[in-house]
């Protein structure tokens, strides 16, 4: 007997792999339910936010009271559903909004939305490598004057330091890979926009980074077909344990795989949580 293979490789399978291979398991062969996060819900609101400022209308009407009246219609959109699942009391939901309106303004003090013209907004692009199915949904895909493409990501999290930004960048590349392979074009640029500090990181690809992306993804979904094969996937302990919700069920922890499926989430009340991180 063997885990069944994911559909496709997408940019979170892969760095998932790469930085636990148990915790991959849990998520995305197993799919274990994880408890609802202020930190997860916030980012899906902001990002649900900007998709909508740069879906519809004029370049000119991106204004900023334009772009705090599309958090209203996301928070409209997600009331009964993500948010809903965080249990928030009145406080609570006061401040989450509030962290929320202000991710939105550190995004206009670092990017002119009437100055951007996207082209594609989460776009879902797929490409097959050597048989492996890649597939990635770019946050934004601008167009400059020149003609050139640049691949836009929202992050809602705090700026890695310096050491640890390289390998931020992975998901973008992957996307520059996509668009490569897809619509025949490389981007010029893949830029992160890190909403909450607020900083930009750029880079341009390159065919150097383009080769390193292939490489990387057909080894890693090979790694992923033995871990498969072999219903071996080992914990690799890390600073991202502290957050991990699989913890109970980690040998490095104390806990059993095997009992993950038995185990049921308790119901969890975040209120508390927000605010805090
Ligand atoms: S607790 Fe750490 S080692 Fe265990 S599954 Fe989660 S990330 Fe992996």
């Amino acid at each position: 007997m063997s885990f069944p293979l994911p559909s496709t490789l997408t940019p979170s399978k892969l760095t998932k792999f790469m930085s636990c291979p148990l915790a991959f398991r849990f998520s995305y062969i197993e799919r274990l339910p994880e408890p609802p996060s202020p930190h997860l819900v916030r980012g899906t609101l902001v990002h649900k936010a900007l998709q909508i400022l740069h879906g519809a209308g004029s370049a000119t009407g991106r204004t900023p009271e334009r772009a705090r009246a599309t958090l209203d219609e996301a928070w409209d959109d997600l009331a009964e559903s993500d948010i809903a699942s965080l249990g928030l009391d009145s406080n609570a939901s006061t401040t989450f909004r509030a962290e929320a309106t202000t991710l939105v303004d550190r995004y206009l003090s670092i990017e002119d939305p009437t100055e951007v013209q996207p082209i594609g907004i989460e776009l879902d692009l797929r490409a097959d490598i050597d048989g492996v199915e890649i597939r990635g949904i770019i946050d934004r895909l601008d167009r400059l004057p020149d003609g050139e493409l640049v691949v836009v990501d929202y992050k809602t999290g705090r700026a890695p330091r310096p050491d640890h930004a390289r390998a931020r960048m992975i998901g973008v590349h992957f996307y520059a890979y996509l668009c490569d392979q897809v619509l025949g074009r490389s981007p010029r640029e893949v830029r992160l926009l890190y909403l909450r500090d607020p900083v930009v990181v750029t880079e341009s690809p390159s065919a150097q980074s383009m080769r390193g992306v292939r490489q990387r993804a057909v080894a890693v979904w090979r790694a992923i077909e033995r871990a498969c094969e072999r219903e071996d996937f080992r914990p690799s302990p890390s600073p991202l344990c502290k957050s991990c919700s699989f913890r109970p069920y980690c040998p490095a922890f104390g806990g059993s795989p095997e009992r993950a499926r038995e185990a049921l989430f308790e119901p969890v009340t975040v209120g508390a949580a927000v605010g805090a991180d």
